[in-house]
């Protein structure tokens, strides 16, 4: 006889996964035998460049990398990253105090809350957003409260607009510049009026910077830590993932603030024992080496981005052109909720979509395209599109 098994009230929290429904017409699509054009997930098709692998070789037939990583990450990954970070921000960080190599940003950013945030206490989360932000903030039983991000902002949150009652109880803020899904970049001063408004209101401020090395145009995405007094309310998480096509090694990183960075790495000592150390030579072989191949990466997904974005501008669509990451969140056309093109796009053309309020209520009346086939497809996507009825 099998046990009774009741789910976790703080599993019952959680929406429906984004991808499922999409997931489940994706292989009923794929069941009939339609060719479909994957625009859903963002996860780089182009493979992890050469050299990085090699390093990975290398390292994993070497049996001291066989045990236990340190929990805190290996001290030449942590100088690696100071540099990294020094090199493209000018802020000098201590690898000892500042520093803590993540098993994904994604890992670090849903084991924060834990660290910092007590049953009941509010965490400031944008909407639309990723959604680990939430499910963080509910498994360490806080409550999240919604900053809604509108276009005519630059879906950047305004901190005028946010409930006082819960501001009072806030504890900590998301932010995520470069966006997913908005696309949307912050400029430095945006930064510095968060660590003003984190100062006043006693915040701890955490900015996801997966994308900051995914930007167009010449454009450079600052780090939050630039802000003036930024280390002093916050930290900033990194992701290999993205700026290196390396989502499945799971490797990222969070720096700042060293009291933060502290009470993080005592969570994380609980839980994990650290980052195959293989993994972690790769990762210093990519920051120190990479820069050619993010460049070459870049100019693809540039000449992706304008495929698509001038391809939906001719069909009437309403879409910019955005400066950073590897979406585009284009308005739907009038007559459809988001859902329902997505649906349509997926029955009709055969492209998969992610709706806008998979990722918050204000998300509705966008769907995201993710830029993550080659141009050719992109370019029949159009035409798929501009055939639809
Ligand atoms: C992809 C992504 C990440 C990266 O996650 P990893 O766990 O480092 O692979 C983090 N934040 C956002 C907003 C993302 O889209």
């Amino acid at each position: 006889m099998s046990v009774t098994i009741h789910p976790a009230e703080r599993l019952k929290k959680l929406p429906p996964y984004l991808f499922a429904e999409i997931d489940r017409l994706k292989r009923e699509a794929r069941a009939q035998g339609k060719d479909i054009i994957d625009l859903g997930v963002g996860d780089p098709d182009l493979p992890t460049p050469a050299f990085i692998i090699e390093e990975l070789y290398r390292a994993a037939k070497d049996p001291a990398n066989h045990r236990y990583g340190l929990d805190a990450g290996m001290p030449v990954f942590r100088e690696e990253i100071a540099s990294w970070f020094e090199q493209r921000s000018g802020v000098t960080l201590d690898p000892q105090k500042e520093i803590l190599p993540l098993i994904g940003s994604k890992e670090g950013i849903a084991h924060l809350p834990l660290a910092v945030v007590n049953p009941g206490d509010v965490v400031l989360v944008a909407d639309p957003c990723y959604p680990p932000y939430k499910s963080g903030t509910w498994f360490a039983g806080g409550e999240v409260s919604l900053m809604p991000l509108e276009e005519e902002n630059g879906f950047l949150p305004d901190f005028e607009e946010i409930d006082a009652s819960a501001l009072k109880e806030a504890k900590l803020m998301f932010l995520n510049y470069p966006n997913n899904p908005t696309a949307a970049v912050a400029p430095i001063d945006f930064y510095e009026r968060t660590v003003e408004f984190a100062r006043r209101h006693d915040l701890i401020v955490a900015s996801d910077a997966a994308y900051s090395e995914m930007t167009y145009d010449g454009y450079k995405a600052p780090s939050f830590l630039e802000a003036g007094g930024a280390r002093e309310v916050g930290i900033e998480f990194h992701s290999l993932s993205k700026t290196f096509n390396m989502t499945g090694w799971r490797v990222g990183f969070a720096l700042g603030n060293a009291e933060i960075i502290g009470l993080l790495a005592k969570i994380k000592s609980n839980i994990d024992s650290g980052i195959f150390q293989a993994i972690q030579y790769a990762g210093i072989k990519a920051l120190r080496d990479g820069r050619e191949s993010l460049r070459n990466h870049i100019a693809i997904y540039q000449e992706r981005r304008d495929i698509l974005v001038e391809g939906l501008q001719k069909l009437g669509w309403k879409v910019t052109r955005p400066k950073a990451t590897f979406y585009v969140f284009a308005g739907v056309p009038s007559g459809y909720t988001s859902a329902e093109l997505v649906a349509k796009l997926l029955k009709d053309a055969g492209i998969v979509t992610a709706p806008g309020n998979g990722f918050g209520p204000n998300g509705e009346g966008y769907i995201r395209f993710a830029l993550t086939v080659s141009k050719e497809r992109l370019s029949e996507a159009v035409q798929r599109i501009k055939q639809l009825k």
